[in-house]
């Protein structure tokens, strides 16, 4: 089996490659409303249809899962390797110099919402069976693509999918990065609620979404003065700023911090904490007194490791639980608020959460929890290694699996890896304004993934 050959061919499969992700950009295939026959909305379902038009004109056998998901199959019998990748992508958002659903080549950068995530990826797995077919790969065992459209708003598509058909044992998805992940930790998302009827607190309010570390947060009193609380700020220890100003009935305070991922909120500064902290050191009345001293004792500004509401842990394949407090508003006499966990291997939801509920139960509050394991493949299991020694044969760089606190698209299906296709140092601007795919990259994915293919399959010589 000639590899420089089929790697050649696939050289010379540029320009197609080029034109079949282009015209997949152009579908709009964000999430919309249901229509019959597109679970997902139109632009998806025509999306889904049109990939799969063009693996049967490769060759490959196709199937349509009712519009949730496709199936284009190499070579007969029950499928030894899956490659799961997705056509839906998130609405393209403000900031774009150039179309957002109409491919742009410019410098050997290929520009279009869905470039990286996960359109590009899916035609290279696409050109890289196409190769294996043309080239006449004589493979021992079947590989299969499987097309979902629902990976950005929770897996829908997956889900009816396990209905309909199995995932083969031997799963990856091109829908993070290299070299290979294959521990994604676990999350719980807890919300927390209280009564609070207050005199002094008007207004609190700080995050909108669970998963990210709040850059702002607002507050607003009554009964303390501006210069007090500029006094308090002076002798606060934080990276956060604040700013007030004062009518004749309030104070309010803004603070401004620094956003970060909620899977990395080491990396950010918690406008919401240092709010706390600030409220926390103003005395104000009961039960707001005791309700926001609760929470600053138990998520105490900078600490992002869990350790004083009694859940932190580490161990070494995945690393230490983060937590982020995300959330918290308050009007109406009531505060509520929430957070989000990733959490090592070695813990569960069931564990977590009950120390954690204990915890805010003992403050005040009503706690809420819910949760997902977290998701482990060997690093020593053949098919990781399989999957890494393709990894540097294609590019000559060293290939060691790593751990995430964010979960991918196989999150929850058994054995299955992430495997490609962002490489360190460079930022395709997934989710953001002018996301790209460079299209040297496009090429390369699909030698990797045709050895891969080839590595795991198996040749007959
Ligand atoms: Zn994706």
């Amino acid at each position: 089996m000639n590899m420089t050959e089929i790697f050649e061919y696939i050289d010379s499969l540029e320009q197609e490659m080029v034109k079949t992700l282009g015209e997949l950009i152009s579908f709009p295939s964000y999430r919309r409303p249901p229509e019959p026959g597109a679970p997902f909305g139109m632009p998806a379902r025509k999306c889904l249809d049109r990939a799969l038009e063009i693996c049967r004109s490769i060759g490959l056998k196709t199937k349509n899962i009712d519009g949730y998901a496709g199936l284009a199959q190499l070579g007969d019998g029950e499928p030894e390797l899956g490659i799961l990748a997705h056509l839906d992508v998130v609405p393209e958002g403000d900031g774009w110099t150039r179309e957002p659903y109409s491919a742009t080549v410019e410098d050997g950068l290929l520009y279009g919402r869905g470039a990286m995530d996960d359109k590009g990826p899916a035609v290279s797995v696409m050109y890289a069976l196409k190769a294996l077919k043309d080239m006449k790969a004589p493979l021992k065992k079947p590989v299969e693509l499987i097309l979902g459209t629902d990976e950005e708003c929770g897996s829908g598509d997956l889900e009816y999918f396990k209905t309909k058909e199995k995932f083969p044992e031997k799963l990856f998805t091109p829908d993070a990065s290299y070299p290979l992940i294959n521990i994604e930790k676990g999350r719980i998302m807890a919300g927390f609620s209280a009564d609070c009827p207050s005199e002094m607190l008007l207004e609190l309010h700080g995050g909108r979404t669970v998963n990210a570390v709040p850059a702002r947060a607002s507050a607003k009193v009554k009964g303390v003065n501006a210069e007090v609380i500029a006094d308090v700020i002076k002798g606060m220890d934080v990276n956060a700023e604040f700013s007030l100003s004062e009518n004749s009935d309030y104070v309010e305070i803004l603070a401004s911090g620094k956003s970060a991922h909620a899977s990395t909120p080491e990396f950010g500064e918690n406008a919401l904490t240092a709010t706390l902290m600030l409220l926390n050191k103003i005395n104000l009345d009961e039960p707001a007194n005791r309700l926001i001293s609760g929470l600053c004792r138990l998520f105490p500004h900078g600490e992002t490791d869990g350790r004083s509401a009694g859940i932190a842990q580490r161990d070494d394949v995945s690393g230490a639980l983060t937590l982020a407090l995300s959330i918290a508003d308050f009007s109406d006499g009531r505060i509520t608020g929430a957070m989000d966990i990733r959490f090592p291997v070695c813990g569960s939801v069931g564990g977590i959460g009950e120390s954690l509920g204990r915890a805010l139960r003992d403050s005040g509050f009503k706690p809420k929890i819910q949760g997902v394991e977290p998701h482990c493949v060997s690093s020593d299991s053949p098919f990781v290694r399989e999957l890494l020694a393709a990894y540097e044969a294609v590019t000559g760089e060293k290939g060691e699996p790593f751990a995430i606190g964010g979960g991918t698209y196989v999150h929850g299906t058994p054995g299955g890896v992430a495997f490609g296709c962002e490489v360190d140092g460079e930022d395709n601007r997934i989710h953001g304004a002018d996301e790209f795919i460079r299209i040297e990259a496009l090429k390369t994915n699909a030698k990797i993934f045709a050895e891969a293919i080839v590595r795991v399959c198996g040749v007959n010589e």
